[in-house]
């Protein structure tokens, strides 16, 4: 079976016309989009957004994402005392869910795409198809990312509601953000494409177009 590279043929990412012989630097005749075989230069950028949401993690778990204030005293609490506050509390279904949409999905989702990286570099033939899978789902999970920073607030809405309390957000939250922002950014910029690649020559993401491609007529 011939690939689409093989066979010369570049589809264009944004209409879906697909051109016959295009060069590297060719753009699209129907929308104007500029034509490439891969998402350009995926690896790196994939890495520089996984390594900027690994750095921005730290603080997002060690900072305070709530400062409880009552008329008593101040409280701040990391993501994970918040965990602990409300399973001694009694709210365990709370304290599960954050645990789950806080802690455990972006950490999933960072070493997911850590392994999909490093696989993509190497070239690694191993478990395509499940990697392939693990992307899709990485993919899928990206559109529920804010949930994390939604059950934050939903909480200050409900503690506020019953009025005890004064909950502020605490500088985590911006951390906490980042690190979603960020591993958003790093999984669009993967190409799943690269998974796919074995040793045949892909005109690479930053290899310059060869002379004989530039000669040719489009
Ligand atoms: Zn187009």
């Amino acid at each position: 079976m011939s690939s689409a590279i093989a066979s010369n043929l570049r589809p264009c990412h944004h209409c879906g016309t697909v051109w016959e012989d295009a060069p590297d630097d060719a753009h699209c005749e129907v929308c104007h989009s500029p034509l490439h075989v891969r998402k350009i230069d995926s690896l790196n950028r994939t890495w520089a957004f996984l390594i900027a949401a690994c750095i921005m993690y730290i603080p997002a778990n060690l900072m305070p994402v709530m400062t409880t204030t009552t008329l008593l005293d101040e409280q701040q609490d990391t993501i994970m005392s918040g965990i602990i506050y409300f399973w001694v509390d009694g709210s365990w279904e709370l304290a599960i869910v954050v645990f789950i949409a806080s802690f455990l999905v972006p950490l999933f989702k960072l070493v997911s795409l850590i392994i999909l990286t490093v696989s993509a570099r190497r070239r690694s033939s191993w478990q395509r198809l499940q990697r392939a899978k693990l992307y899709r789902v990485v993919e899928s999970i990206g559109r529920w990312s804010m949930l994390d920073v939604f059950v934050v607030s939903l909480l200050t809405g409900l503690v506020q509601i019953e009025g005890f309390a004064k909950i502020t957000a605490g500088v985590g939250v911006a951390a906490f953000g980042s690190v979603v922002v960020l591993t958003m950014l790093a999984s669009l910029s993967f190409d799943p494409r690269l998974i796919w690649d074995q040793d045949e020559p892909v005109s690479n993401e930053n290899a310059v177009p060869s002379p004989h491609v530039d000669l040719q007529e489009q």
